[in-house]
């Protein structure tokens, strides 16, 4: 079974499965276009779940979409903010975002998630869990109509990251010196507000907190105990950590099992953000001529425990990686059939069970590919069958490479003795002629080769 880095434990750990695990993932704010840095964290999430499911243990996801209540650092609503600069009702907006990350999510063949809520659309499960927490004397109300988490009811905070109550200056967080608070680091489930994002509550009109959010939906998609949270490394403090004193002291017990995080992605060496200015989005990618699953790839070449520094040039390595062994796998597919290279495969899958470790299990792949003992038809599976969880469509140009339409073998054989006769006008022509027929010719060192 998969063992992975907890956070909150500092170790590695095995995940004790029953029958299925269940495992939420703070989904997206759809005031933009998701970056390739986001959709780091999104792959790591499809690749522990493709990693047990190889296991036959079923994975229940649920991934929200936050069109509500994440705040900027001055305090605005993302969505809202967002709207008002792109000149969009709320809504029109978030569902662009929702389906653009949508269709991101699917050309990086990630798995869609059993549960999609939104978190517009279940404002009463947080109003009823902020009624609890109040009720329980975890929370207060101020007159203003705000509920405030009472941080210091939940001994434990810190658990997750190490930042302790005591250690915390109140400069930390910009509203610091709020008066309406018992504690500095005391945090808002509720706001009161007027504008378009605003419901009923008992405590008047207004909207929840983010980190509600995610302790509403993920304890009424994933019920009390469930074995995985997943997110970026900058929502371990504060997101998981007040998502972690909101769940626990509802349910009265340790909710979730193991917190895991990836690691942020650089860009060109600094750390990808909308802020910086620092964003290549899968568009970018694809407009750039490169697969988007080059991404995935380039992605599963690193740790997701290490920072990682994307530039174009990894990308299209990646690309040609991806091409090669798809051209590969294609080759092999016309080979007498051969069972899975016994000994490969089990390497491979103890990499991804070390902790995901995805670079050594490419490095194995990599070898295999290499191995002249090993016979095609081996290779052939083994890929195949590693693909399950790579999810790379290594399968794609099976049956489609080595049929030539009719004339073209000619035409082929004619510009290869044109090249011979170094008669570069004609080698020319017939490339035209032949890329009019859907065939791709390029020249290699070993002479022409064609797709
Ligand atoms: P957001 O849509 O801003 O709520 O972020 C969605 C997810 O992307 C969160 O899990 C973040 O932690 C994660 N994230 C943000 N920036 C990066 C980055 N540069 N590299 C990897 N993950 C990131
Ligand atoms: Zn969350």
């Amino acid at each position: 079974m998969l063992r992975i880095y907890d956070t909150r434990a500092r170790q590695v750990e095995e995940i004790s499965a029953g029958r299925a695990v269940r495992m939420y993932t703070c989904g997206p704010t759809v005031y933009r276009h998701a970056h390739v840095g986001n959709l780091r964290t999104y792959v790591l999430s499809d690749l522990i779940r493709r990693v047990i499911e190889r296991r036959r243990v079923r994975v229940l996801a649920c991934q929200n979409i936050t069109d509500v209540g994440h705040l900027t650092d001055s305090g605005a609503d993302k969505v809202m903010e967002g709207a008002r600069a792109e000149g969009r009702s709320v809504r029109e907006l978030a569902r662009f975002y929702e389906d653009a990350f949508v269709a991101d999510s699917s050309a990086l063949n990630l798995r869609p998630p059993e549960h999609m809520p939104r978190a517009s659309e279940t404002v009463d499960l947080m109003i009823e869990l902020i009624a609890r927490l109040v009720e329980q004397g975890h929370a207060y109300v101020v007159p203003d109509g705000s509920v405030f988490f009472d941080v210091r009811t939940f001994p434990t905070y810190g658990d997750i990251s190490g930042n302790r109550l005591d250690d915390l200056k109140p400069a930390h967080r910009i509203d610091a010196v709020d008066p309406r608070k018992r504690f500095h680091a005391d945090w808002a489930l509720w706001k009161p507000s007027s504008g378009e994002l605003t419901w009923e509550s008992p405590w008047g009109p207004g909207f929840p907190g983010w980190h509600v959010e995610c302790s509403a939906m993920s304890l009424r998609f994933l019920g009390s105990r469930f074995e995985l949270h997943v997110g970026g490394i900058d929502l371990r403090f504060p997101h998981h950590e007040d998502e972690r004193a909101q769940s626990d002291s509802a349910a009265g017990h340790e909710v979730v099992r193991h917190w895991v995080h990836g690691e942020h992605l650089l860009f060109d060496g600094r750390k990808m953000a909308k802020s910086t200015g620092n964003v290549v989005l899968l568009s970018d990618v694809v407009a750039a001529g490169l697969d988007p699953l080059a991404v995935r790839l380039a992605f599963l070449e690193h740790r997701y425990r290490q920072q990682m520094n994307l530039t174009w040039d990894t990308l299209r390595a990646a690309d040609r990686t991806l091409r090669r062994w798809r051209a590969r796998v294609a080759e092999w597919s016309e080979s007498p059939s051969a069972p899975m290279a016994s000994g490969w495969v089990e390497r491979i899958e103890s990499a991804f069970d070390d902790d995901l470790d995805t670079p050594s299990a490419l490095r194995i792949l990599r070898e295999l590919e290499r191995d002249d003992t090993v016979a095609p038809g081996a290779k052939f599976e083994t890929f195949l069958h590693v693909d399950q969880v790579l999810a790379l469509d290594l399968s794609t140009e099976i049956g489609r490479a080595r049929v030539l339409p009719p004339g073209a073998g000619e035409l082929l054989e004619a510009r290869a003795r044109a090249r011979d006769a170094r008669d570069w006008d004609a080698s020319d022509r017939l490339r035209e002629e032949l890329a009019e027929m859907g065939v791709r010719v390029s020249d290699t060192p070993e002479g022409q080769s064609w797709s």
